[in-house]
């Protein structure tokens, strides 16, 4: 029996111990070299004009505080979404909200489910307020909700689902995610993380907003880090009832977005043509390196069919995705290998501008032997 007076130095709780800090997407080569990265999931097109503007008009106020309420922000996704700027709440990133959602509703002795081969924040965020993250079997990389449903027990109180799915690109098409909230008890949260949602098909992008209006238990998070090339401002926002959102507005940090993520997020939204420019962008050559990867299916390549993004290719024969890993770093281009995620034999590749597509399949091509 150990005396915690007797300890020499701060003790942290032992389900703090238990993460691995996130591993963010890398852009230099091991010898220093900058790399191109397609390795964040970032927009290859940068960031609308408008927003960039209004970044540079934020300047000026760096001495006050920003709107505590991101009111004038929530006001705009609501106009734009047509929903209840009560029911929405602003974070630093959706990462913080997807923090707060866990932490809101999740301790010690709770459980927190999610697919494998998931974001890796959800197994972050159930540790980090000592919930225990169960991670359920895919179904080749799908999130399968059968077995979803099937490890829901007495513990669970938050289910956390990425649609599309990072890292593996995979969608659920809205009946699934209905199916899936359809077996939950209504004290379960379910958190549909959209992070990639402005890039699915437009007549499904309202399917989840609708879900979370008209139950009380459904959180949608969406962020202005992807698709609005806003990454580095660290918006998010969340929608759902406002019993939820009133417990994240209890938790969150009182001036948890920036003046200026709050200003170039409403610019952003202005600008709807920069997004379908990008999601068109998206469309045409994440379709052009799934064909290029489909072509090298003889050499054991694969994509997994994605709505994000990116592309999951795996390497299922001779030529390994560390080989793969290794000579695109050499080609200049950084992509993402995640081990750690049970995915050693696959790469990430976030869809960059046409001219690194090229140079990417191109390398690819030459690594199967085929020509260039
Ligand atoms: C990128 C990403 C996020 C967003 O992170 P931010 O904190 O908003 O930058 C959330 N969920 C998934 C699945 C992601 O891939």
């Amino acid at each position: 029996m150990t005396n915690t007076s007797m300890n020499t130095q701060p003790q942290p709780k032992p389900w703090i111990l238990g993460i691995h800090a996130y591993t963010p997407g890398k852009s230099k080569a091991s010898d220093g070299r900058a790399l191109v990265k397609l390795s964040a999931n970032e927009n290859p097109l940068g960031t609308s004009p408008a927003a960039l503007e209004a970044l540079e008009a934020a300047r000026g106020e760096a001495a006050t505080y920003p709107d505590p309420g991101a009111i004038a922000l929530r006001e705009a996704l609501g106009g734009l979404h047509g929903l209840d700027p009560a029911r929405i709440v602003c974070g630093t990133g959706s990462d913080e909200l997807l923090n707060l959602a866990a932490q809101g509703f999740a301790g010690p002795g709770d459980e927190v489910v999610f697919a494998r081969h998931s974001f890796a924040v959800y197994d972050i965020a159930a540790r980090r307020c000592g919930a225990n993250p169960v991670e359920v079997a895919d179904r080749d990389y799908t999130a399968d909700i059968d077995a979803l449903l099937g490890a829901v027990g007495d513990a669970t109180r938050v289910v956390f689902l990425a649609n599309p799915n990072n890292p593996t690109g995979t969608w659920l098409p809205p009946a699934e995610v209905e199916r899936l909230h359809a077996g939950l008890p209504a004290h379960v949260l379910l958190v549909v993380d959209e992070a990639y949602g402005e890039y699915v098909d437009p007549a499904h992008q309202r399917a989840a907003f609708e879900l979370a209006g008209r139950h009380d238990n459904v959180l949608v998070t969406r962020t202005f880090s992807k698709i609005y090339g806003l990454a580095a401002e660290r918006v998010g926002w969340a929608y759902g009832a406002t019993g939820l959102v009133d417990v994240l507005n209890r938790i969150r940090g009182p001036f948890n977005v920036t003046a200026s993520g709050q200003a170039a997020g409403i610019a952003a939204l202005s600008d709807q043509s920069f997004v379908e420019r990008s999601r068109a962008h998206n469309s045409a050559e994440r379709a052009r390196l799934a064909e290029a990867i489909a072509a090298l299916g003889n050499h054991g390549l694969r994509a997994v069919p994605s709505e994000a993004n990116f592309l999951l290719v795996l390497f299922e024969g001779e030529l390994k995705a560390e080989t793969a890993l290794e000579a695109l770093a050499g080609e200049g281009y950084a992509v993402r290998h995640l081990p750690g995620q049970g995915l050693p034999h696959g790469l990430r590749i976030t869809i960059g501008k046409s001219a690194d597509m090229d140079r990417v399949i191109a390398c690819l091509r030459r690594l199967c032997g085929e020509a260039a």
